[in-house]
């Protein structure tokens, strides 16, 4: 058996009242990319309804192919589009058409209640208002162009070259297929080969790695905050650490441009 001098014995001691201090967070991704900053992870259902005048403040109109005018998505979750559709057409030369993008509360609800007027009863086909995907500004429905001529969507969509493509490529630009097939349980919705919802690249590069829907992905996060919290962290704080902006670097005394930062906060009084 090695001996361990006494103060090998302390530093040992010392190493594990630091690691006892300093709990970890054990989460695949950075704590700050799951606390959700921003509104893109919110999640909404038939058990987690949005607020009637929840509505994004940043939401722009689309600039990309349609079925119509007047798209809005919010602007990161726009741009992020623009991008996917781009890449559809040069990497794989499939055009993808905008069915539906942002609706909001009182969209649903004109939708909600004409289903109900028509079939007589809920059957599932509308999202009751609140619930929509479609309220937060970060879910839209593609089509290629054959199905922007068809009625409704099915399923069937799902067998599609787009849909193919999209359901592959999707993570890359910050985008989920929010409804997969295996998830319909979970979800409470059908399979949507169209229904893509933005969540920035790394989390959606991470759900779609890992077949998770938006749902399970909420419930390990909110497992993993816990965890962290019994182990007496904080994750506020955890994330505001990781969210700080690098320490400015320090310019010697001799250094000219030592006082740059002056004249910039001068030149707009
Ligand atoms: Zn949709």
């Amino acid at each position: 058996m090695i001996r361990k001098s006494p103060l090998a014995l302390i530093l040992l001691l010392l190493l594990q009242l630091a690691a006892a201090a300093e709990p970890v967070w054990q989460y695949p991704l950075a704590a700050n990319l799951v606390e959700g900053k921003g509104g893109y992870l919110v999640l909404t259902n038939k058990s987690v309804l949005l607020d009637s005048d929840y509505e994004p403040h940043d939401l722009v109109n689309l600039t990309v192919r349609a079925v119509s005018r007047g798209f809005q998505l919010r602007s990161e979750a726009a741009d992020a589009l623009s991008a996917m559709f781009q890449a559809a057409e040069e990497e794989a030369g499939l055009k993808l058409y905008v069915k539906s993008a942002y609706r909001s509360y009182q969209t649903q609800n004109t939708m909600y209640q004409g289903r109900l007027e028509k079939i007589g009863k809920d059957d599932g086909v509308v999202a009751y208002p609140g619930s929509s995907d479609h309220q937060t500004g970060l879910g839209v429905d593609l089509l290629n162009y054959e199905w922007t001529r068809r009625d409704g969507m099915t399923p069937e969509f799902g067998k599609t070259a787009e849909a193919a493509w999209m359901e592959q490529n999707a993570a890359r630009f910050g985008f989920i297929l929010r409804y997969m097939p295996e998830k319909q349980e979970i979800t409470g919705i059908i399979y949507e080969p169209w229904h893509f919802r933005y969540v920035g690249k790394p989390v959606a590069q991470y759900m779609m790695e890992n077949r998770l829907s938006l749902e399970e992905f909420t419930q390990e996060v909110s497992e993993a905050i816990a965890a962290y919290e019994e182990q007496g962290g904080n994750f506020t704080a955890l994330c505001r650490a990781l969210n700080a902006p690098p320490e400015p670097v320090l310019l010697g005394e001799a250094d000219e441009e030592g006082d740059s930062e002056v004249s910039i906060f001068n030149r707009n009084p």
